[in-house]
C-alpha cells in the first residue's frame, strides 16, 4: 500500500475556474498524481492518487489555502494509481441535480450524520433510507432496506422524488452517496419540497467504511467507485454478502462492464460466461451493433499479426 486515493470536494467559491484550473492542473502535474477533478464557480470535487507523499504535499498545499483549508479529505489506502491520467475540468455544477432553482450547500442542506450516529439512526425505527446513486451503483452494494430510485442519472432523481417519494416527507429520511458530494446539494432539495426531516451521511459510504466505530455495519455488497477500481469495500465487519447479480444469468456477481455497443455503454454487472455469450451486450440490438467492442476484441486477438 504505497499508494492513497484521495476524494474530496468543498463547496466554496472559486471565482475564476478556468484561471484555477490551468494552475490546479499544472500544480497536480508537478507534484505527479493522476486523477479526475472538476471545479466550478460553486467549488471543486476530486479524485486523485499518488504515492503517500505525492497526496500529502498536494493535502498540504490545499491546507495553506483558506478556501481549501477545511477540506475533508477521504484517504483510502491502494497498491497503484486508481486514474490512467490527471484532468481537471471547469464545470457549470460540481454535481447537476437540474433543478429549475438550485440549492447552494451552503445555505440549504439536511443534518450531517458521522458515521456512529447515521449507524444509530439505520438502527433506530421509523427511518427511511433513500439511496442518492444511481441503479448501477445501488445493484452493486448498498444499505440494507436502503430505497433504490429508478434513475440512471444524478439529474433524474427529482423527478423521481416528485413522482415516487413524496408520502415520506413527514418522516426521517436519511440520504447517503459515495463521498458525500451528492448528497449535499440532493438533501438540500428533500428540504425545500418539504420534507421535514432530513439527514445525510457525512463523508458518505467511503468515510463510513473507514470509520472504525462503524465499520461498514449494515452495509451489504461493495461500493461503485468512478476510477478504474470500479468497486472497494465498505462491510468490514465480517458479516458481507455479495449482492450483485449477473445481468444475464442472475448468479451472484461484482464484476462490471460497459455494453459492448459503444452507442449504449449501459453499466452492466456481468458473468465470464455470459459476457461471452451475450458478446457483451444489454440487448439483441447492442449484441448485434456493427461497432460492438466484444466482438472487435475478439476479432483482433484471433487474427494472426
Ligand atoms: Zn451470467
Ligand atoms: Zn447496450
Amino acid at each position: 500500500m504505497d499508494f492513497q486515493v484521495l476524494l474530496y470536494y468543498k463547496y466554496v467559491t472559486i471565482e475564476d475556474p478556468e484561471a484555477f484550473k490551468e494552475e490546479h492542473l499544472a500544480l497536480c502535474k508537478e507534484i505527479g498524481l493522476k486523477g479526475r477533478i472538476l471545479v466550478a464557480n460553486e467549488g471543486i470535487n476530486g479524485t486523485v492518487s499518488g504515492t503517500v507523499e505525492q497526496t500529502e504535499s498536494y493535502m498540504q498545499f490545499m491546507k495553506n489555502d483558506p478556501r481549501f483549508a477545511d477540506t475533508v479529505f477521504k484517504i483510502e489506502g491502494s497498491n497503484e494509481h486508481a486514474f490512467k491520467k490527471m484532468k481537471v475540468r471547469v464545470r457549470p455544477e460540481l454535481v447537476h441535480l437540474s433543478l429549475e432553482d438550485d440549492v447552494n450547500p451552503n445555505e440549504l442542506t439536511g443534518k450531517h450524520l458521522s458515521p456512529k450516529e447515521w449507524l444509530e439512526a439505520m438502527e433506530s425505527e421509523d427511518v427511511v433510507i433513500l439511496d442518492a446513486r444511481n441503479t448501477y451503483e445501488y445493484d452493486l452494494g448498498h444499505f440494507k432496506n436502503a430505497i433504490r430510485p429508478d434513475v440512471e442519472t444524478f439529474r433524474e432523481l427529482p423527478q423521481w422524488v416528485r413522482e415516487n417519494f413524496s408520502q415520506f416527507k413527514d418522516k426521517k429520511v436519511l440520504t447517503y452517496c459515495t463521498g458525500g458530494i451528492r448528497c449535499e446539494k440532493f438533501s438540500g432539495f428533500l428540504v425545500k419540497e418539504g420534507f421535514k426531516d432530513v439527514s445525510q451521511l457525512e463523508g458518505g459510504i467511503i468515510s463510513y467504511g473507514y470509520d472504525e466505530e462503524a465499520k461498514g455495519k449494515l452495509w451489504d455488497g461493495k461500493c461503485y467507485v468512478f476510477d478504474e477500481r470500479i468497486s472497494v469495500p465498505v462491510n468490514r465487519t465480517g458479516e458481507e454478502v455479495v449482492v450483485g447479480k449477473c445481468y444475464h444469468c442472475g448468479n451472484p456477481e461484482e464484476r462490471y462492464v460497459k455494453c459492448g455497443n459503444p452507442e449504449c455503454n449501459a453499466h452492466l454487472l456481468m458473468c465470464e460466461e455470459c459476457e461471452h455469450e451475450h458478446k457483451r451486450s444489454c440487448s439483441t440490438e447492442c449484441r448485434e451493433h456493427p461497432w460492438n467492442r466484444y466482438i472487435k476484441e475478439c476479432e483482433a486477438e484471433s487474427s494472426p499479426l
